[in-house]
């Protein structure tokens, strides 16, 4: 099979993953903006209750120019060149929105190819969309597409024996 088949199967894998998870409880990342800001990413909850906590400890109120605020929020909010591993909410470990950087993409690929996929949760099903997501977003060499399509493969053929054929007709809209 050559590179554009197997970039295919990918792309696919990605769209059926995009199609099945459930985004809705995923939230965009929060951090507390500088200078306080910890490393932590957060929810909106807990990024409001952690700079509430903060701004009380530092006694700075409302009208202070330098009390600590919530940041991020945006829609890919996420550092720079992208994330090493799936985020979550540092004090609740709600899920949030990440995309993952080439190595977190390989790590998470190799990760998932040495899981066992038979039964896809949906957690599984979100983390999994964000490795192909991440192989859309970037370059990958000869090997590093020849693992990301093996894992495409057993997705897929998790995927399909969970669902009917109509029901996968129906995901692709066919
Ligand atoms: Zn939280």
């Amino acid at each position: 099979m050559n590179k554009e088949d197997k970039k295919e199967t990918i792309e696919y894998c990605a769209d059926i993953l995009y199609k099945t998870a459930d985004f809705s409880k995923v939230e965009n990342i929060h951090w507390i903006g500088n200078p306080y800001d910890n490393g932590q990413s957060y929810c909106s909850e807990c990024c409001e209750k952690k700079v509430k906590e903060l701004n009380k400890e530092l006694k700075l109120g409302e009208e202070d120019s330098d009390k600590a605020f919530v940041d991020g929020g945006w829609d890919g909010a996420c550092c720079d060149g992208g994330h090493e591993s799936p985020e979550l909410c540092d004090s609740c470990m709600g899920r949030l929105d990440y995309s993952l950087s080439n190595s977190g993409t390989m790590e998470e690929c190799h990760h998932f190819l040495t899981t066992d996929l038979t039964e896809i949760n949906s957690n599984t099903l979100i983390e999994l969309y964000h490795v192909f997501e991440g192989f859309s977003n970037s370059d990958f060499d000869d090997e590093e597409i020849k693992d990301i399509y093996k894992l495409s493969c057993i997705v897929l053929s998790s995927l399909g024996k969970r669902m009917g054929i109509e029901s996968r007709f129906e995901l692709l809209d066919l």
